[in-house]
């Protein structure tokens, strides 16, 4: 009796575990492996982690408190965030994951011929995507904002991490931070020595080796037609690796007197949502945060361009496209590895 009293108190323990108003399940998966798991709202989004082993329930404490970190650090619209004041002031030094996501968001920027370009910020306040106080602008207003998007508008020392934006040049991390967090956790996941993992961060996925069986995670993509239910746009098996999906569906607003819908995936070039003929664009990297600035970038470019940067890039990230007409396109490596309902061509 005394042991079965024990064992059910040990359990209470183990499914109910609150850190820091935070709640966090505990317990142990059908491997016997001590799972913990947690979901909150941050970075404007819903976000799950689950990771599995001896120091799990610590290794989730510790993301959850990197992930509101983050948050706060480059969040556009927290006041006193380290983006904020710099778009404020026009100048900072940036903190050492400040300096990391910008040195990559400039890489991409470089790669991607400034189809991803941390500098659009201007033009997503014009839009009223920061505030949800969302207007259609004047041709003109978007010309003038314009005129401060581009890298060559702020100049940035790596040394000193040092940064100064040119007049009103401002600067969004928002097709990029989630990236960069999710690896962040992996970091994390690593530290505390676990043995699996898995976080998404408002659909931005990344895996922490195999499941704790040893067998591939089952990703499923999601159908921008059918996002509240289990119709994937298809189900990749994957271990260590980050999954990361742009889509309009993910933000936009209808304007009420013509009835068009806007998109929050902004053309640089143009200034408008970017219209590239896709549903979605998922790319599948070991590095959340390149997986994150790319699938902006290949949103905004387009299936014959993102076809083209994948030949050239291949060694960095893998691709899943949908089109307008639903056909899904698979770079060949992941080709094996997906299954879906729709036609299904492979990008050799
Ligand atoms: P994602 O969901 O990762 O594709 O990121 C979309 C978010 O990135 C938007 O909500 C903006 O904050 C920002 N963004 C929009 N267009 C661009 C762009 N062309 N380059 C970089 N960031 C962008
Ligand atoms: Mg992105």
């Amino acid at each position: 009796m005394k042991r079965i009293v024990c064992v059910l108190l040990i359990l209470l323990l183990l499914t109910s575990c609150k850190g820091k108003g935070d709640h966090i399940t505990v317990e142990r998966d059908e491997n016997g492996v001590l799972k913990a798991s947690s979901e909150i709202f941050a970075m404007d989004t819903y976000m799950q982690v689950t990771c599995y082993g001896k120091r799990c329930k610590e290794a989730l404490e510790a993301s959850l408190y990197e992930i509101r970190r983050l948050d706060a650090l480059f969040s556009v619209g927290q006041e006193g965030s380290e983006i904020a004041r710099l778009n404020q002031t026009g100048e900072a030094t940036l903190s050492s994951d400040g300096a990391s996501v910008l040195t990559e968001a400039l890489r991409i920027s470089n790669m991607t011929d400034g189809a991803f370009d941390c500098t659009v910020y201007p033009v997503m306040q014009l839009w009223g995507f920061p505030t949800s106080q969302f207007r259609v602008p004047g041709e003109q207003e978007l010309k003038t904002a314009l005129l401060s998007v581009g890298s060559e508008k702020l100049q940035f020392d790596s040394n000193t991490n040092r940064i100064q934006l040119g007049g009103t040049a401002g600067i969004d991390f928002g097709g990029i931070a989630k990236g960069y967090t999710s690896d962040r956790l992996m970091e994390i996941f690593e530290e505390y020595d676990l043995v699996s993992g898995c976080v998404s961060l408002g659909g931005n996925v990344q895996f922490f080796k195999a499941k704790t069986d040893g067998s591939l995670w089952r990703c499923g993509i999601k159908d921008p037609d059918d996002l509240d239910s289990d119709r994937y746009l298809g189900i990749l098996s994957v271990k260590d690796n980050a999954v990361i999906t742009s889509g309009a569906y993910e933000r936009f607003f209808t304007d009420e007197e013509t009835g068009k819908t806007y998109h929050h995936i902004i053309d640089p070039a143009t200034g408008y949502p970017a219209e590239s003929g896709f549903r979605s664009v998922t790319v599948v990297s070991k590095r959340g945060i390149t997986a994150d600035a790319l699938s902006t970038a290949l949103y905004v470019m387009g299936k014959t361009k993102a076809e083209a940067f994948w030949r050239e890039h291949r060694d960095e990230f893998d691709m899943i496209l949908q089109t307008e007409d639903k056909t899904v396109y698979i770079t060949q490596p992941l080709a094996k590895s997906f299954s879906s309902e729709f036609t299904v061509k492979i990008i050799e």
